[in-house]
């Protein structure tokens, strides 16, 4: 049975490696003409790690990336509102938490993929869906038939837009910066994660290799961030923070900034279609507050191959996946888009308040809320 795939990020790869071990032949197709060397890292929290080692990658990962121990929200002098140590995760699931380049895990990803024909410059423009069949077209005018078809291609797709009427992108109301820089700092960030919370505004760092980190920077804006932001100095906008913070964005070189703005997609009733399946971003993005897009991704991923492997009816096997799915990952939104909302607080006051709750969250409770998001859907 051949599957084809539209998309080749995080998502769309992990499936073609999962669908590969399992003795599927798969095709994929992607919009880009070359992969680029984005210049962002991303982390790959416990449960993404331990999909990664069911499909033997989390060593390889690993040593390409770094070790993150803990994540510290703070405020904005770096004096800690919240610490979670990953210790108790580590141990319980036998895989640690990894920050990495994302061109570097595109890459390792790649990799195990050779003999898999990957179709660049295919950008999907229409489908059409019939009983047995897709036929998708593509804007370089090529065509291609397929039996099985799985729309990994993001939070815009197309495949979504083709079998699902009325789904909803969603704004924050917040833009990102993100970057990638070399500079030394004390030895404790080099296995930490920290983000500073400040007023309407926030900064998160962590090491992607020795003295090199991953940034992100984010910011609300009222009603149009090109124009609110538009001759912004992040380093002066962010001179309010600890000394560290406009240091690292100072160092960094300007051609590797990235600018987001913050979207989700209002959660789907449904991810699936007769012999269409969506996956990662397509079905169930989210904002990034909890880190757990691609790690996401990365779940349905495993969860997806292993149900086209039990089933010998494709929609049985969407079905079933959908189910193992959807209730973690529609959470994962909706906390996600919450937290943002707490996170960005304008008012001093308000500010104050947070900060005292969050200090005195039992670690008991903070426990349990990872816990649900480190133990992996199956
Ligand atoms: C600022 C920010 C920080 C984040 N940090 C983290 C983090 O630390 N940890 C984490 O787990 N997640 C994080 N995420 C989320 C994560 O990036 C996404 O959830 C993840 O990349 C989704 O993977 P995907 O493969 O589903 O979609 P994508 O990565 O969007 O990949 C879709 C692919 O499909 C291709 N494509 C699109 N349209 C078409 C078409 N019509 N035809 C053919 N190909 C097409 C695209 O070119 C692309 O290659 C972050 C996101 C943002 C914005």
């Amino acid at each position: 049975m051949k599957i084809t795939i539209i998309g080749a990020g995080i998502g769309g790869l992990t499936t073609a490696i999962a669908l590969k071990q399992k003795g599927f032949e798969i095709e994929i197709f992607e919009s880009t003409p070359i992969f680029k060397k984005a210049g962002s890292g991303i982390n790959l929290a416990i449960n993404a790690m331990q999909i990664y080692k069911k499909l033997g990658l989390s060593d390889t990962i690993f040593e390409a990336g770094s070790l993150t121990n803990a994540v510290n929200i703070t405020d904005e002098k770096l004096n800690p509102i919240s610490a979670m140590e990953l210790k108790h995760f580590e141990e319980k699931y036998k895989v640690q938490s990894v920050a990495i380049h994302r061109a570097t895990l595109h890459q390792i990803l790649l990799d195990q993929l050779a003999d898999v024909p990957i179709h660049l410059n295919k950008k999907v423009k229409a489908l059409q869906q019939f009983e047995k069949e897709i036929e998708l077209d593509f804007e370089d005018g090529t065509s291609h038939k397929a039996t099985i078809l799985i729309g990994a291609d993001g939070i815009h797709s197309v495949i979504r837009k083709s079998i699902f009427d009325n789904t909803r992108i969603r704004k924050a109301k917040q833009i990102c910066w993100r970057g990638i820089t070399k500079i030394e700092l004390p030895k404790k960030y080099q296995t930490e994660l920290n983000e500073p919370w400040g007023k309407g505004k926030r900064f998160g760092f962590v090491a992607i290799g020795k003295n090199e980190y991953y940034w992100y920077a984010l910011a609300n804006y009222k009603n149009n961030y090109e124009e609110e932001f538009q001759n912004i100095d992040l380093v002066d906008f962010y001179s309010d923070f600890h000394p560290i913070v406009p240091k690292i964005i100072n160092s960094t070189p300007k051609e590797n900034l990235l600018t987001n703005e913050m979207l989700d997609l209002k959660p789907i009733s449904s991810w699936h279609k007769k012999n269409i399946c969506l996956l990662g971003d397509s079905a169930h993005a989210t904002t990034p507050n909890l880190g757990q897009g691609a790690c996401q991704a990365i779940e349905s991923s495993m969860v997806l191959a292993n149900c086209l492997a039990k089933h010998k009816s494709t929609e049985k096997a969407f079905l079933e996946f959908q189910k193992i799915r959807r209730k973690k990952a529609v959470e994962i939104v909706n906390t996600s888009w919450q937290l943002g909302k707490i996170a960005h607080l304008e008012n001093s006051l308000l500010i104050k308040l947070r900060n005292f709750f969050l200090s005195k969250t039992p670690k008991k409770m903070a426990s349990k809320q990872s816990e649900r998001m480190f133990k992996i859907d199956e």
